[in-house]
C-alpha cells in the first residue's frame, strides 16, 4: 500500500481486529459464505437504493438494480460489484473498521473460545453464523489477503477507496469516477484462487443466493432468474430447495429446518408465505430475546426485513417470508402496519401456523413434542397475549405429568386420563422434579392413582393460572384449599385396603382438638381443619382458595422482599394415631395446654416440610418441656 497525499489511514476497533486475525488465521473449510455474505450486502444496498428512490425523486435514474460478479484469473480478484446505495466516507469509516456492531463482541468470544479449545466443528459451527452477527462483511479476510472497497454514495457526486490487508489498519482515499455502488474487490490468497473459476462461482451462487431478489450476473450470465420459489406450486419444489431457502433467508449455511410450512392463499386476500422453525431456540441457549423477523414482499418486492409485526412475539422463533399483491408497495412501515390488509393477513397467517402445528401434533406427536421441548417456552407466552386463540394455544401446550414423568403430555390427553369424577386438573410446581416427587402433598393424589401435572418451570404456573380452565376442568396446584378430590376414585382400591382413610368418621373429641390448635395457632393460620386428602401424613399445609401456590411463593419472595405470603390452612388427618389419642385426652381439661402444644408442634413440623423456617426459639422450648416430660414418666427400675 502506498502512501499518497490524500490517503488517510485508521484503525480498526479493537474487537474487530481480533475478529480479522481469528478469520484470516481460521483453517475454516466453507469459504463459500465469504460470496453469500458479499452478495447478501450488495442485496441490501440495493434495498435501500429503491427505498430511496420511491421517497426522493431527484435519486431516480436509469441505473439497474442490479449485482454483477466479476472473477480475474489474470489479476488473481475477484470483484462483487452493484449498483446499490454506496457508502460516503463517514459511512465507510464507520461500517468497514470502527464501529463494532452489537453481536460482534459476542462472536468474537465464541470464535475464539472454540479456537482456543481446537474445536474445530463449532468454530465452523459459528462461522457459518457470521451473518447474523452483523459482521459479514469481514469474512472477505479469509478469501483475501488484500480487499479494496470502490464506492460512490447516492448522494455524493465523487466516490472514495477503502483499503486493508485486514491487519491493524485501513486506509481511505478519494476517487473519481465510480458508477453509483459498491465494488469489493478481493485479491484472492495463493490457496483460494479457484474462486474465479465461473464454474465455481456459479454453484456457489446457485446454492446460496438464487434468492436475491435482484439480477444477480456472472459473465454476462444471468443466475438467478428462475422465479422465486414461494410463488411456485408446493408440489413442484423439492426439500433441497427448501432448504437452501432456508438458509438464504438465515445465513445459516449446513442447517435444515426443524419443519416449514408453506401456504398460499387467494381469497380473501391473495398471498404467498413460507415459515421455517430452525433446529435451535437460540433464547434458551442464552442468547438473549430471538429478534429476527419475517421477510415482508409486496408483489415480489421486498417491503421490510424483519418485519415483527407480522406475526405476534409468541411465534417470534419463525423465520420465513410473506408475499402479497394486496399489500401497498409504496407507504410508510407505520402506514403499512395500520393498513386493513396487513392485519387480517396477520390473523390468517396466526391461524394457519397454529392449524399446522396442530396437525403435527396430531400426525407426528414425537416430531411435536420434540419441537415443543425446544420452542415450548416461547409458543407458551401466547396464553396470555393472545385472546383469540387461546383456547387452541392451550391444546398445544405441554407438560410433564406424574402419568409418565419421562414425556410430556397434553392437556386434552390428561382429560382423556381422568377417572370418572374428577373435576379439576391438578399441578404441583417445584425447581426440580425429583423433589418435586416427594412432595407430601402428592401422597393423596398418589393413593388414589389420580395424575399431577409436576412444573419445574415457573412460568408454566403463571401459564396455567393465567388459562385458570381447560375445557370445563378449573386447573388448581394441588396444596390449595380448593381441590375437590373426586369420591369415586377411592373405590379402585377399596378392596385391597381395609380402612378406607376419608370416609372414615373421625373420633368423637376431634372437633374439641380442632379447637384447642386453633387457639394456639391463633393468627398464624387462616384456619385449622379436617384434612380430606391426607392419608400417611398427620398434617399438612394448604394454600387458601385462589391464592398461590407455595412455588410461586417462593418465586415472589426471590424477586420481591416486600412479599407477603398468605396465610396457610393447617389440615389435619383424624386417623392418625396421635391425633386419634390426643381426641381421648381432650376430655380432661388438664391436658388442654399438652394439646396446644401438640398443635403448636404439628404446625412448626408442617413449615419445615415447606422448606421454611418455624420460631425455631420457641420450638426449641417447647421440645425440651416435652422430653422433660418423657424422662419423668420413665422409671429407673426395670419392668
Ligand atoms: P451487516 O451487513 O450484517 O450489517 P457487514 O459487516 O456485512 O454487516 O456490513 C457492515 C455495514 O457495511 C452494512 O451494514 C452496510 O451499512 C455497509 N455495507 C457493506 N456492504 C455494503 C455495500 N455493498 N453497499 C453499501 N453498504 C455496504
Amino acid at each position: 500500500m502506498s502512501a499518497t497525499a490524500d490517503q488517510q489511514q485508521f484503525s480498526f476497533q479493537t474487537e474487530i481486529r481480533q475478529l480479522l486475525h481469528l478469520l484470516s488465521h481460521s483453517l475454516y473449510q466453507n469459504r463459500d459464505i465469504t460470496l453469500r455474505e458479499l452478495v447478501s450486502n450488495a442485496s441490501d444496498a440495493l434495498d435501500k437504493m429503491r427505498f430511496l428512490s420511491l421517497q426522493e425523486e431527484q435519486l431516480r435514474n436509469e441505473t439497474p438494480l442490479e449485482i454483477s460478479i466479476e472473477p480475474d484469473a489474470d489479476a488473481g480478484t475477484l470483484t462483487i460489484r452493484d449498483s446499490g446505495i454506496g457508502m460516503t466516507k463517514q459511512e465507510l469509516i464507520e461500517n468497514l473498521g470502527t464501529i463494532a456492531r452489537s453481536g460482534s463482541l459476542e462472536f468474537v468470544k465464541q470464535l475464539s473460545s472454540s479456537a482456543e479449545q481446537g474445536k474445530e466443528q463449532q468454530q465452523d459451527q459459528a462461522l457459518s453464523l457470521i451473518g447474523q452477527f452483523g459482521v459479514g462483511f469481514y469474512s472477505s479476510f479469509m478469501l483475501a489477503d488484500r480487499v479494496e472497497v470502490l464506492t460512490r454514495s447516492a448522494r455524493e457526486e465523487s466516490g472514495w477507496v477503502w483499503e486493508s490487508e485486514g491487519t491493524g489498519e485501513f486506509t481511505i482515499q478519494p476517487a473519481e469516477d465510480l458508477p453509483r455502488g459498491t465494488q469489493v474487490r478481493l485479491h484472492l490468497k495463493e490457496e483460494c484462487r479457484d474462486f474465479t473459476t465461473a464454474a465455481r462461482l456459479k454453484s456457489i451462487l446457485q446454492r446460496y443466493s438464487t434468492f436475491v431478489p435482484y439480477p444477480i450476473r456472472l459473465e454476462g450470465e444471468h443466475i438467478n432468474d428462475q422465479p422465486p420459489i414461494w410463488v411456485e406450486p408446493k408440489s413442484q419444489l423439492s426439500d433441497e430447495q427448501y432448504t437452501n431457502f432456508y438458509q438464504y433467508l438465515t445465513h445459516r449455511s449446513d442447517e435444515q429446518p426443524l419443519w416449514h410450512l408453506h401456504h398460499s392463499s387467494d381469497s380473501p386476500f391473495q398471498f404467498h408465505a413460507i415459515f421455517y422453525c430452525p433446529q435451535e431456540n437460540f433464547e434458551s441457549l442464552g442468547f438473549g430475546r430471538t429478534e429476527h423477523g419475517i421477510s415482508l414482499c409486496a408483489r415480489r418486492i421486498l417491503v421490510q426485513h424483519d418485519c415483527r409485526e407480522l406475526l405476534p412475539e409468541y411465534l417470534r422463533f419463525l423465520y420465513g417470508l410473506v408475499d402479497s399483491e394486496d399489500l401497498p408497495l409504496n407507504v410508510s412501515r407505520e402506514a403499512l402496519q395500520d393498513s386493513t390488509a396487513f392485519g387480517k393477513i396477520r390473523r390468517v397467517l396466526v391461524k394457519r401456523i397454529l392449524s399446522h402445528l396442530e396437525s403435527m401434533a396430531e400426525d407426528q406427536p414425537e416430531e411435536y413434542n420434540s419441537f415443543y421441548r425446544k420452542f415450548g417456552s416461547i409458543l407458551r407466552e401466547g396464553i396470555s397475549t393472545d385472546f383469540e386463540n387461546r383456547e387452541r394455544l392451550s391444546k398445544l401446550l405441554r407438560f410433564t405429568s406424574s402419568h409418565d414423568d419421562s414425556a410430556i403430555t397434553s392437556l386434552s390427553e390428561y382429560v382423556g386420563r381422568m377417572p370418572e369424577g374428577q373435576k379439576q386438573i391438578w399441578f404441583l410446581g417445584g425447581t426440580e422434579l425429583n423433589s418435586l416427587k416427594q412432595n407430601p402433598h402428592l401422597e393423596a393424589f398418589r393413593s388414589r392413582n389420580l395424575e399431577v401435572l409436576f412444573l419445574t418451570d415457573p412460568v408454566d404456573e403463571f401459564v396455567l393460572a393465567n388459562l385458570g380452565r381447560f375445557e370445563d376442568h378449573q386447573i388448581v396446584s394441588i396444596d390449595a384449599a380448593d381441590v375437590e378430590l373426586p369420591e369415586v376414585a377411592e373405590a379402585e382400591d377399596a378392596d385391597s385396603s381395609e380402612e378406607k382413610p376419608t370416609a372414615a368418621e373421625p373420633p368423637s373429641g376431634f372437633e374439641l382438638v380442632l379447637t384447642l390448635f386453633r387457639e394456639a395457632l391463633g393468627d398464624r393460620v387462616e384456619e385449622v381443619r379436617k384434612s380430606e386428602r391426607l392419608t400417611d401424613s398427620i398434617c399438612c399445609l394448604v394454600n387458601p382458595a385462589g391464592s398461590l401456590s407455595s412455588q410461586m411463593q417462593k418465586v415472589m419472595r426471590m424477586h420481591d422482599a416486600e412479599f407477603k405470603p398468605p396465610k396457610r390452612i393447617l389440615e389435619i388427618n383424624p386417623q392418625a394415631p396421635l391425633i386419634q389419642r390426643l381426641c381421648t385426652l381432650v376430655v380432661s381439661a388438664d391436658q388442654a395446654g399438652f394439646i396446644r402444644d401438640c398443635g403448636r408442634e404439628l404446625y412448626d413440623d408442617a413449615l419445615l416440610v415447606e422448606g421454611l423456617v418455624p420460631d425455631v426459639e420457641e420450638q426449641n422450648r417447647r421440645r425440651l418441656r416435652f422430653l422433660q416430660e418423657l424422662a419423668e414418666k420413665r422409671s429407673p427400675i426395670s419392668s
